[in-house]
């Protein structure tokens, strides 16, 4: 088994490397080759995904991705930004479909900001279509208008377009996943404004009828923003688009404590995937040693689950996650009074040392 190892931009590197050192304690049979990608492979070699960095994340079994982007390329044109390398990663290999599990820990109850009953026992599974949608849809661009409220005006615009097997194939994805939870998905649209997702339901319900034992509900996009954080164990399985996803999964992410908690599959239709934490690069942190690792690590047994077979491996990370937030081992963004503060590589060394038997009793220090 190979794994591409891309760690990115920010605190890709940070992070990733405590993923690196977590596989490497397993005793698996993998090789893991680094590559650059984002704004790292721009200052290296002229171009965020680099063909070298494409061939690798085809060749191997699985891509442990960090994160790419930075404020400072913002004004680079927008086939050389960063984020151009995940959307090209998504595109050439076929991963449209998304999985971000938002389980809310037991011992992170308190970190979230909603009340500890809201939350506590969260478990659901957001399913996000990856490749189609606003974000990759043709054509797009700027013009001088020619109609609308101000012809003659500069304008942009883009194009929401899904065709049916896209929709199809997700579906699919989220009535299979719900078969092996509680038997409940929700699809998130907007029907009532969008022509692309009154199809997207149309279809959807189509699709259900393959699906009898599981329970279908569909929901407009404003109104399943609002029931998120009002009643969020009402939901198991949420399916969604590109866009509305991207934005409900962070959304979800908050209610589990922080949005380094959150990790996340991208699945082609074998199961090869790429995984990687569901927030970004953070630049505002980056290169300060305080980002949260924990939505990697448990990226990468997701990792080890999907694509590479070894689900006991990844019980055994899962597990090793949950005896460190038992130790009470912080890092800042999940820290709460008791808890004791520490940094990425801190957090790195306890997952670690919880896999290899050598974790410290409870560490509760009150101030940090
Ligand atoms: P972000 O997710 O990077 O950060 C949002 C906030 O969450 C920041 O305050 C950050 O400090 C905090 N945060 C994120 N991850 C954290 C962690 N592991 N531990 C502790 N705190 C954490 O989003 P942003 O600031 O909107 O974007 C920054 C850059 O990342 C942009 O260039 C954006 O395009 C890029 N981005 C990349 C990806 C990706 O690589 N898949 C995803 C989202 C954003």
């Amino acid at each position: 088994m190979k794994i591409a190892i891309l760690p990115g931009d920010g605190i890709g590197t940070e992070i990733v490397e405590q993923a690196v050192r977590v596989l490497g304690v397993l005793d698996l049979d993998v090789e893991t080759e680094t590559a650059l990608v984002g704004g790292a492979a721009y200052e290296a070699h002229g171009h965020p995904l680099p063909d070298a960095t494409l061939q690798l994340a085809r060749a191997a079994d699985a891509i442990l991705f960090g994160a790419v982007g930075d404020w400072k390329y913002d004004r680079l044109e927008r086939a050389l930004r960063p984020e151009q390398a995940i959307l090209g990663l998504r595109k050439q290999l076929g991963l449209f479909a998304n999985l971000r599990p938002a389980l809310c820990y037991e011992q992170l109850t308190h970190s979230s900001s909603l009340k500890p009953e809201l939350v506590a026992g969260l478990d659901i599974l957001i399913i996000r279509e990856l490749t189609g949608d606003i974000y990759f849809g043709q054509p797009r661009g700027r013009r001088v208008a020619t109609d609308g409220h101000f012809p003659g005006a500069e304008e942009a615009f883009d194009t929401m377009r899904y065709s049916k097997p896209e929709i199809e194939r997700i579906a699919h994805v989220a009535f299979q996943a719900a078969r092996k939870r509680s038997r409940r998905v929700t699809s998130v649209d907007k029907a009532n404004v969008l022509e692309t997702f009154q199809f997207w339901r149309d279809v959807v319900t189509e699709v259900h009828a393959q699906y009898r034992d599981v329970e279908l509900q569909h929901m407009y996009v404003d109104n399943a923003a609002m029931q998120l954080v009002k009643a969020p164990k009402a939901f198991d399985v949420v399916v969604t688009g590109n866009m509305f996803g991207d934005i409900l999964s962070d959304e979800a992410a908050m209610l589990t404590g922080s949005i380094g908690m959150l990790p996340s599959a991208s699945l082609d239709k074998d199961h090869k995937g790429l995984y990687e934490p569901s927030h970004g690069s953070a630049p505002d942190i980056a290169g300060k040693g305080v980002a949260n690792p924990l939505a990697t690590i448990l990226s990468a047994a997701m990792m080890l689950r999907f694509s590479l077979n070894q689900a006991a491996a990844a019980e055994r990370i899962e597990s090793a996650v949950k005896a460190v937030l038992s130790s009470g081992l912080r890092t800042p963004d999940i820290w709460s009074e008791g808890t004791k503060k520490v940094g990425t590589r801190e957090m790195g060394d306890a997952v670690v040392a919880a896999l290899t038997g050598k974790l410290a009793g409870k560490t509760t220090t009150t101030k940090s």
